[in-house]
């Protein structure tokens, strides 16, 4: 069995959300992990959550989508957290990409929602986009330590282990398939079992040979393909230790 910890499949783009959910699982991908992105977002996603047994959900506001962002979103997010079932607080972090949202004001609202999952003892799902040093100092100031993932890690070893020393895996999504991607596949070659977790990012970020098309939690059977190769393991056990990964830094994911 294969899990996609991170695929947006509320987004409008995902028509035939039912055929698309059975199209996965008759190919061995039984379950996905949907993060919310905005406060408007999470009634969307709790009711996929409460249409299909194999979704679980987390709740957050992701730093991409902060101009839409209200302070009584902090509030709003603690109520959410006690009146639904989710697996962690996401997607929550940090984008230093060019026209990003205030890089101050994502680091606060960061700041405040991880003070707020380890209040509710929650792990986090994190965001990190060329600020993956800022990330762990915030996470160090909120004396953060309930762990999770980060998901699309594009960083190095070396933040690689910090992330670990904090308890989080790291996903690993569409990147690693792309034969000039030798930097992200050095990394991913030098981690152990217990590092990592599988992710696809839809409908963003695909996977080699289908640029152009829209992602889809299918595309978990490729990833886990390529991965089984650059590390010289069966797809079996690259499915066996990846789920036993996410049982360890999300526990409630297949009890909801
Ligand atoms: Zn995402």
């Amino acid at each position: 069995m294969l899990i996609d910890t991170h695929c947006h499949l509320d987004f409008s783009v995902f028509k035939d959300l039912s055929a698309l959910l059975v199209a996965s699982r008759s190919i061995g991908v039984a379950h996905f992990i949907v993060p919310s992105t905005t406060a408007e977002s999470w009634s969307g996603v709790v009711a996929l959550q409460k249409q299909h047994s194999e979704i679980s959900v987390a709740l957050g506001l992701h730093p991409y989508f902060l101009d839409s962002f209200k302070h009584h979103h902090l509030e709003q997010l603690e109520a959410a957290l006690l009146t639904n079932d989710v697996v962690a607080v996401g997607e929550i972090g940090l984008d230093k990409w060019p026209r990003m949202p205030d890089y101050e004001l994502q680091q606060e609202v960061l700041l405040a929602q991880l003070k707020i999952a380890q209040k509710h003892h929650l792990p986090v799902i994190l965001h990190a986009r060329k600020s993956e040093d800022d990330l762990l100092k915030v996470i160090r100031q909120a004396r953060f330590s309930r762990g999770g993932i980060v998901h699309a890690f594009n960083g190095s070893l070396e933040q690689a282990k910090r992330f670990k020393k904090l308890g989080f895996v790291l996903g690993i999504g569409g990147t690693v398939t792309y034969p000039r991607a030798k930097k992200a596949q050095r990394v991913l070659q030098a981690l152990a079992d217990e590092d990592f977790v599988l992710e696809t990012d839809s409908p963003d970020m695909p996977v080699s040979g289908y640029q152009g098309q829209v992602n889809t939690p299918l595309r978990v059977v490729d990833i886990a393909r390529v991965v089984a190769n650059l590390r010289q393991q069966s797809v079996a056990d690259v499915a066996r230790y990846t789920s036993a990964n996410l049982q360890r830094v999300l526990p409630n994911w297949h009890k909801v």
